[in-house]
This record gives structure tokens, C-alpha cells and sequence, in this order.
């Protein structure tokens, strides 16, 4: 049992060296682990330290259709780990975005520019006190909880990438808003999120999942063990991860 398509990777073209192997590294290692379907998806244009830039679209998009040509046996997709920017849902799943990428994943993540101070002061900050002291924590979840759902209502996009994690939240309202959406959750291999808690109680609902390896480096390219250990540990139908083949 093992997964055949890996739809979380990023590659060089992320800013400040934040993921270290080129494209066509990545598809070498993903050949070589028998997948035949990954995403380059680098963090969305708002992402201030990680993301990837504007200018860069066209270079990205031909290197792409090259490796296809190149490389028959894979199919080789031009993603996006977008950001989520506000309390009430927005993203940086932008026109730029929708137009040129074949997947959109989306993901709450440190550093982006959000929307205003107080998306800021609340998301970053008001969260590590809530983290770490339980400061007005229910109060937390709720806002968190709602600004996710909301992006899920408002934005078209295919996974939502680690539910959970760096932030409390109510899971059982984003499995809904996901089911209602029809998104993707991934149960990501880098990250604790979702965890076997988590499957557990997304399960209820009709949503699928993915297990992908969020890889920053070529060697943990269709890297999967922990995610399925979290999705068998949860007894989840495994039928319902798109990506794994059984
Ligand atoms: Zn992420
Ligand atoms: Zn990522």
C-alpha cells in the first residue's frame, strides 16, 4: 500500500531557499518511487518569506510542459499552497492563481500579509497566546474556526492542507464546510495535522482525503508512512484517500 500521486511539493522557486530541489529533480524522485501524478505547489504570492513570485508564473508553467513532454510517464501539475488573509476567509486565491494553476490547495500559514492589523492581531498573535496559555482559547477556536470555514465557502479550491495545524480549531465545523464545498482535507505527512483525533472525526462526514508528503526537498518526495499510520490508527475507509493505492 503505498500512494501513487503526491499533490504538496515545493520546489526552488519558493523565496529565501525555503524548498531546495529544482522541478525536475522532483519529478526524477517522484519516477523513481513509482508516482504518476505530482503538484508543484509553492506558498501562495502573499506569503512574504516563502512564497513564490508573480514574475515567475510563465517560467514555472513552461518548465512544467516540458518535464511532461519529457518525462511520458508522470504527469506533472502547476499548483499553489495558497494562504488564508483574514478572520473572515479571505485568500490569495487570486485571478493569477485561477487562471493559471491545475490544482489550488489552501492553508493557514505564519507570515503572509494578512488582510488588515486586526486579521493580524487576531490570527498570529491572540493564536500564540491561546497556544501557549490557553488565553480566551474557546474564544479562539470559534474565530479560527470561522475564518477557515469562510475561506472554504468563499474560495474555489481543491485541499485544504493541514487542518489543524498552528491554530485550535473546531474540526467537526471545517469537515462540514469541506463536505459542503467538496474540498479535499489532507492528512499531511510533515505535519501532525490532520492527526488520528482528527480522521476520526472527519470520517463522519462525505469528504475524501489525500496524504501528501508537503516535501521541501526531493528525498521526501511520496513520503506517506505517518499519514497512513494516523488514517489506519483512525479506521478510516481508505477507499476514501484519492491518492493511495491499495
Ligand atoms: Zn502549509
Ligand atoms: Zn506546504
Amino acid at each position: 500500500m503505498k500512494i501513487n500521486k503526491d499533490y504538496h511539493i515545493h520546489s526552488k522557486f519558493s523565496k529565501n531557499n525555503h524548498a531546495k530541489s529544482s522541478i525536475e529533480e522532483i519529478v526524477l524522485q517522484a519516477i523513481d518511487r513509482g508516482l504518476d501524478e505530482i503538484a508543484i505547489t509553492n506558498h501562495g504570492l502573499s506569503h512574504v518569506l516563502y512564497g513564490f513570485r508573480k514574475k515567475h508564473i510563465p517560467q514555472i508553467k513552461s518548465e512544467i510542459e516540458a518535464l511532461n513532454k519529457k518525462y511520458p510517464e508522470i504527469k506533472i501539475l502547476f499548483g499553489v499552497e495558497a494562504n488564508i488573509l483574514s478572520l473572515s476567509g479571505d485568500t490569495d486565491i487570486e485571478k493569477d492563481i485561477i487562471d493559471n494553476c491545475d490544482i489550488i490547495l489552501c492553508g493557514y500559514h505564519l507570515f503572509v500579509k494578512y488582510k488588515s492589523f486586526n486579521d493580524f492581531w487576531n490570527l498570529v498573535i491572540l493564536n500564540r497566546l491561546a497556544k501557549r496559555f490557553g488565553f480566551r482559547k474557546e474564544i479562539q477556536r470559534k474565530r479560527n474556526t470561522q475564518a477557515i470555514v469562510s475561506a472554504l465557502n468563499n474560495n474555489k479550491m481543491d485541499i485544504l492542507t493541514h487542518p489543524g495545524d498552528k491554530l485550535i480549531v473546531d474540526i467537526e465545523e471545517i469537515a462540514k464546510a469541506a463536505e459542503k464545498n467538496n474540498v479535499i482535507l489532507e492528512i499531511n505527512d510533515s505535519h501532525t495535522h490532520l492527526n488520528t483525533d482528527e480522521i476520526n472525526i472527519c470520517k463522519n462526514y462525505e469528504v475524501k482525503f489525500a496524504i501528501n508528503s508537503d516535501s521541501h526537498i526531493k528525498d521526501t518526495v511520496g513520503s506517506f508512512e505517518s499519514g497512513l499510520e494516523r488514517a489506519i490508527n483512525a479506521e478510516l475507509d481508505l477507499e476514501k484517500i484519492i491518492n493511495l493505492k491499495i
